[in-house]
């Protein structure tokens, strides 16, 4: 190969071993996944709201921007369930620029894929330790899932990953719900496929074993718009849409009909505060209709402690450096009127 293998990386089992959960930790992420599949199968009709930056770029103000919200989940937790975005791996269009913790623990130095793999654990750790989250995070390398399998409460898989093979049968053996988005070219076909896909049991290898997945019956839906043949952004969250995904789940064999509303990258052509606006055109086609109603289980935003996003290096404490985010203010302002219209 025409690669230097740099240094060998402690395999999953090792660093849980390094970094364990205590018995309370356990217990949160248990409650809470267990409540957003509640959710997802129906049995509760509250909302799931994934919420936090486009990227967990730093320790300090992911952990800042999550324990805001802990005041808030308390306030709203009969009618929606928040999950912090803990984004530690971000798939770049051309490949270049930030990867995301696991590469590059700190954003302006060098990537460190050891220390990543650390930081990544010890972040999603804090966050279940100190603000009762069990967090979402995205999938895009199926291999580095086993990292954190005890400690995340839902996984995305992304638009550029969701026809891929290796993905959609990692998410078949996934025990919290799992989000399969449509690809960048809103093929809602690719997507249907990856859902039932995950929804199956299957044989394959996975780090090195000969494996049987039991499939995973809370993969469901997400819908984060589309960008066409001429390159030009299209949403894809509105009734009709709603109503035809109704009408594919229908047709197609699988369990617990679900779709999460992704209210930033193609929804909202990348304009974050367009994302209440949204958000709540989505309730309303709820209120209008009753097979829409019972689909959508939540929503995605993309949100951080200030507005909008800055280059690398930008300074900006709480600022994203990846997609633009709604600022705290605005994204408090949001939750709290979501659960008056509930
Ligand atoms: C994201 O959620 O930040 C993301 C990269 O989404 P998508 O896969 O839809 O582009
Ligand atoms: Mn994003």
């Amino acid at each position: 190969m025409n690669m230097d293998f740099t240094r060998k990386l402690p395999i999953p089992a090792e660093t849980k071993e390094m970094y364990p959960l205590d018995e309370k930790m356990k217990e949160t992420v248990k409650t809470q996944t267990e409540s957003l599949m509640d959710i997802f199968s129906g049995k509760s009709d509250r909302l799931a709201l994934i919420v936090g930056p486009c990227s967990a770029d730093n320790e300090e103000s992911v952990i800042d921007y999550i324990s805001r919200l802990v005041p808030v989940q308390e306030k709203v937790r009969e009618k929606i369930q928040i999950v912090p975005r803990i984004y530690t791996n971000k798939p770049r269009t051309t490949g270049d620029g930030y990867k995301g913790l696991v590469h590059q623990p700190d954003p302006e130095a060098k990537p460190d894929l050891f220390r990543g793999i650390i930081a990544t654990r010890e972040l999603h750790m804090r966050a279940v330790r100190e603000t009762g989250f069990a967090c979402a995070d995205e999938m895009l390398y199926p291999e580095n899932y086993k990292y954190l399998d005890d400690l995340l409460g839902y996984v995305a898989v992304g638009a550029r990953s969701v026809e891929d093979q290796q993905h959609r049968l990692t998410a078949s053996a996934i025990g919290c719900p799992v989000g399969m988005k449509n690809p960048t070219s809103g093929d809602l076909s690719v997507m249907m496929n990856g859902i039932l896909a995950a929804q199956h049991e299957h044989d394959f290898i996975y780090r090195g074993w000969e494996g049987h997945s039991h499939g995973n019956p809370y993969a469901h839906a997400i819908l984060r718009g589309y960008v066409n043949r001429q390159g030009v952004t299209h949403p894809n969250y509105h009734y009709e849409t709603l109503l035809y995904l109704a009408d594919l789940y229908r047709q197609w064999d699988l369990v617990h009909p679900a779709v999460v509303i992704d209210c930033n990258h193609a929804n909202s052509g990348k304009n974050p505060f367009e994302q209440p606006r949204i958000l709540k055109e989505v309730l309303l086609s709820c209120r209008n209709n009753a097979q829409i109603r019972n689909l959508v289980k939540g929503f995605m935003v993309e949100s951080y402690i200030e507005d909008g996003n800055q280059p690398v290096g930008g300074g900006v404490y709480g600022k994203s450096i990846t997609d633009a985010c709604l600022g705290w203010e605005r994204t408090e302002r949001m939750i709290y009127e979501v659960a008056e219209l509930l």
